[in-house]
Formats: C-alpha cells, sequence, structure tokens
C-alpha cells in the first residue's frame, strides 16, 4: 500500500469502478462527494445506521455495478489531529481484518480538514493496516503492500503530490520497522542479525557505526558484556547518527536491545518466557525513529546508541552474588541477573555521555514488569532529572497519540539501591521496582538531563491497540518525530531542574 496510495479531488463517473472497498469518513451532516455511480446506498443513511448502532465501522454489503462493494461508514464526532490518526486506524484495522484489492476512502465535505489532518488519517491508516508478522506458509491475512488506496475528497487543496506523500509513508514505515523488529523471534533476530539489519539500512544520510565485543572490551563495557558472557552469541553496541549532522549532537537515544532474555541464572518461569525475544523493543524504537529523522530534509542533531546482548545461563553466565565493576568505574553488586536490562543500559549510557557530550539522554527500554502493574498498556512510565525534559516528553506524546506518564524519582529510590558491598545494589526490591530501576540508571548519567522510558507496557500488548494487532507496537517512533519539534529553537539546552 505504501507504494499505492493516492490523495486526489473526486471525478464524476467511474470513482468506484472495480473498488471493493469504501470507507466513508465523515461527521454527523456528512454528504460524499464521491459518484456513487449504480451503487444504490445513500452515504448518510449508513452513517446514521451506523450511529444508532453505536457501530463506527459497520458493513454494508451492497451490489455495486461490476462487483459487490464493501462499505464501512467511520463517524468522526471530535476533528482534533489525533482523531483523525485514530479515525484512520479504525478504517486501517478494516483492512487489516479484510484484504481488499482496491479501496477508495471518501472525506465527507463537512469535514474541517487540512493537509496535516489527511496526514495523519493516513499514519494512521497505514500502521494499523499492517498485520501480524507471520510466518505462515499460507497466510490468507490481508497484504497492505497490495492494496491500492484512493482518497478521494472535494477541496483541491487536499491533494497530495506523490513528493507530498513520502514524509507521511515514511513516518508509517518507521513505526513498521520498529514493530517487525520487536515481534521478530529470537532466533531470526539475535544480537547478530540485529547489527546486520542497521547495517542494511546505511545510506547517504544515515550512518552505522558497529562496535563488536573486542572493541567493548577495549572501551571497557564491562556491566554489558558480563550480561552477554553466558551467551553464544555475540555483543554489540550499534550506532545510528545522521552523516550531515556537525558538531556534538543535542540529544542521544538509547536503545536496550536484550534480543533474547532467559532471566540468566536467575532463570524466568517457563511461561513468561516465550514472549522474551521483544526485550530489545528500546532498541527497535530508537532505530525506527533514527532511520526516519536522518530522512528529513534538514541534519538532526541525534545520535541513537543501542545494545544489543542475549542474556542466557550457562557455566559462563554472571551470577548473583558477583560484583561489577561497570564501564563508569562504579561497583555494582548484583542479586537477580534477570535485572540485566539496566547493566546494558547503563554502560551504554555512560559511553554516549562521555563519548558524544550530547546536551539531552533518553533511553528507552522494556525494563521492568512493575511498569505494567503500574500503568498498565496505555502509558510508557517516565523518569526524568529534568522538568523541561519531561514536559517536552509528554507534548510530544501527546501530539503523536502515544501515552506515556510520569513518576516520581525520590532519594528514598537512591536509598534503596545501596549495597553494602559496593558502590550501589543493582535492584531496590520490590517497592517501586520500576523507579529504583530508573534510579540506578541515573547514577550513570552524570549531570546531564536525562530521561528514561520504561516502555514494558507499551511496546508490547496482549491485545490490539488502536494503532496495531496484539503483539508488538512500535511505540515511541512517532512521538519521536514530534519531540525534534518540541525539542528544537533553543528548546534543546534542557536544563537539568
Ligand atoms: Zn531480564
Amino acid at each position: 500500500m505504501l507504494e499505492k496510495i493516492q490523495v486526489k479531488k473526486s471525478d464524476a463517473g467511474d470513482a468506484l469502478k472495480g473498488v471493493d472497498c469504501l470507507l466513508m469518513i465523515g461527521g454527523e451532516k456528512s454528504g460524499f462527494d464521491v459518484s456513487l455511480k449504480g451503487v444504490t446506498v445513500e452515504p448518510s443513511a449508513c452513517w446514521q445506521a451506523a450511529q444508532r448502532e453505536k457501530d463506527p465501522v459497520k458493513d454494508f454489503m451492497i451490489a455495486g455495478a461490476d462487483k459487490p462493494v464493501a462499505i464501512h461508514c467511520l463517524p468522526l464526532k471530535k476533528q482534533g489531529e489525533t482523531d483523525y490518526q485514530r479515525i484512520g486506524a479504525a478504517a486501517g484495522t478494516r483492512l487489516r481484518a479484510k484484504p481488499y484489492g482496491s479501496v477508495v476512502l471518501a472525506l465527507g465535505d463537512d469535514l474541517e480538514i487540512d493537509k496535516d489532518a489527511v496526514a495523519a488519517l493516513l499514519r494512521g491508516l497505514i500502521i494499523a493496516a499492517e498485520p501480524k508478522l507471520s510466518y505462515k506458509k499460507d497466510d490468507k491475512a490481508a497484504k497492505p503492500d497490495d492494496i491500492e488506496l484512493t482518497v478521494l475528497h472535494g477541496n483541491d487543496a487536499l491533494s497530495f503530490t506523490k513528493k507530498q506523500l513520502k514524509p507521511v509513508l515514511e513516518t508509517a514505515r518507521a513505526v513498521l520497522i520498529a514493530r517487525t523488529l520487536t515481534a521478530m523471534p529470537a532466533n531470526h533476530l539475535g544480537p547478530e542479525e540485529f547489527k546486520d539489519y542497521c547495517l542494511g539500512l546505511e545510506d547517504d544520510t544515515l550512518g552505522v557505526r558497529v562496535l563488536d565485543r573486542k572493541e567493548l572490551t577495549k572501551q571497557g563495557f564491562r556491566g554489558l558484556l558480563a550480561v552477554a558472557q553466558g551467551s553464544e552469541q555475540p555483543a554489540y553496541v550499534v550506532e545510528l547518527f545522521d552523516k550531515r549532522a556537525k558538531g556534538k549532537p543535542d540529544v542521544s537515544l538509547i536503545g536496550k536491545g536484550v534480543c533474547f532474555d532467559s532471566g540468566g541464572l536467575s532463570l524466568k518461569p517457563a511461561t513468561s518466557m516465550p514472549e522474551m525475544n521483544m526485550d530489545m523493543a528500546g532498541a527497535a524504537t530508537v532505530v525506527g525513529a533514527m532511520w526516519l529523522l536522518t530522512r528529513a530534509a534538514k541534519p538532526v542533531g541525534y545520535v541513537g546508541s543501542i545494545g544489543l546482548v542475549e542474556n542466557m545461563p550457562s557455566g559462563t553466565a554472571y551470577r548473583p552474588g558477583d560484583v561489577l565493576e561497570m564501564r563508569s568505574g562504579k561497583t555494582v553488586e548484583i542479586l537477580n541477573t534477570d535485572a540485566e536490562g539496566r547493566l546494558v543500559l547503563a554502560d551504554v549510557l555512560d559511553w554516549s555521555a562521555k563519548e558524544h557530550e550530547p546536551k539531552v539522554l533518553i533511553d528507552f527500554a522494556t525494563l521492568t514488569g512493575a511498569i505494567i502493574i503500574g500503568l498498565g498498556h496505555d502509558d510508557a512510565g517516565l523518569f526524568s532529572n529534568s522538568d523541561g525534559l519531561s514536559e517536552a516528553l509528554l507534548s510530544a506524546a501527546k501530539a503523536a497519540d502515544e501515552g506515556m506518564w510520569r513518576l516520581p524519582l525520590h532519594d528514598s529510590h537512591r536509598k534503596a539501591i545501596e549495597s553494602q558491598v559496593a558502590d550501589i545494589k543493582q535492584t531496590g526490591g520490590r517497592a517501586s521496582g520500576s523507579a529504583t530501576a530508573a534510579t540506578f540508571l541515573g547514577e550513570f548519567v552524570g549531570d546531564r538531563p536525562w530521561a528514561h522510558l520504561d516502555i514494558a507496557g507499551v511496546a508490547f500488548t496482549d491485545k490490539d491497540t488502536v494503532y496495531s494487532p496484539s503483539g508488538a507496537t512500535g511505540w515511541g517512533v512517532m512521538m519521536l518525530e514530534r519531540l525534534v519539534e518540541t525539542l528544537s529553537a533553543g528548546k534543546v539546552g534542557v536544563d537539568k531542574d
């Protein structure tokens, strides 16, 4: 579908010729400036029927001129940009459920719609239309790439040229990059394959740098390497940057890329292990976002650094009770080898802060189960040492319609990770488990403004969401695209509060 979308003014006559599905999005008084030649249906009657039954996406199967057309009416009550993104997603969900070949999306003539709203609608539609990653040999699920989508409207000012459509499609593609990486099973996406995938993205603007085990040893990534040492898989730190950008970056994005997390010697229960291929979702968000941000016309001062490892139990695995000296020099008492993500992130945060000297650090990690207990699957947990950075992130998340909720960092959380044998201990007990994990990370960022996003609840869900089928979501990519705006123009140097 990404290649087969048009947005144009409807011409009378053959709008529905060969079309399998008509999606109608409109307000209560909408008429539709689409020629329904040979089709005996009143769009407004459809809309009202759908309203009455409180089903915004009811099917109306009717006989068209050359074949039956499935009509879906999607009433739109509020008309903000995120409402358009959501109604687009409702349309996309319809296309995900059924593999229509040719689709017309008609916009009602009473919509207060501008080009940004059309872009939001398409963004929502494309990411919701994408089915779950499947390895079935005879998969009958909708193939969005095969769908021909024509958006019809009655207003010349809403038409998109191919060039204007490109950034909209790129945003959607970036979300799907993150989502697909997150969904891939660990035997298809280990640290080696993930690193190769990043190298495959390299182009004129996106630069990729790989630090392998030898380099990581030389650079002192002792925490990250301790996690990796139980696995026969290699370990990497991969960096993604804009080749056009000059000087120090404004923002460092750090991602947790634990490609499979067995828990290590502190082995997880069998029932919670099958989905532990997604413990690299933070890294996937960073990769999707960096791919997207480096596509923009202007260079972006963002650098992404992801730590790629596998956490396995073996004769060479690190142990509970071990004391590690991290890259920063700080010593850490290990209590639970399943709390490995913070060790990987701590070293990458320390590296990124010292190597790149960014104005701001932001990390993304499926870090704790506790965040799912606290916030469910609606919001990522935000922890930060900076009110300014938090505000920028929250407003970017709101604009992108991606849930985020700020949680506090207290002195008591720091107390909880005091150790008798090392500078700090790795975990702070059951109480405030997400906050003590965040506090641990905060020990490795120096005095820079920093934000930690615990995405364990939002990166992967067991139910369908507005924008995706159950499983991986690609959360955070759209938020980061907005963050470039909210952090730009002098606001980048967010003061640490
Ligand atoms: Zn773990």
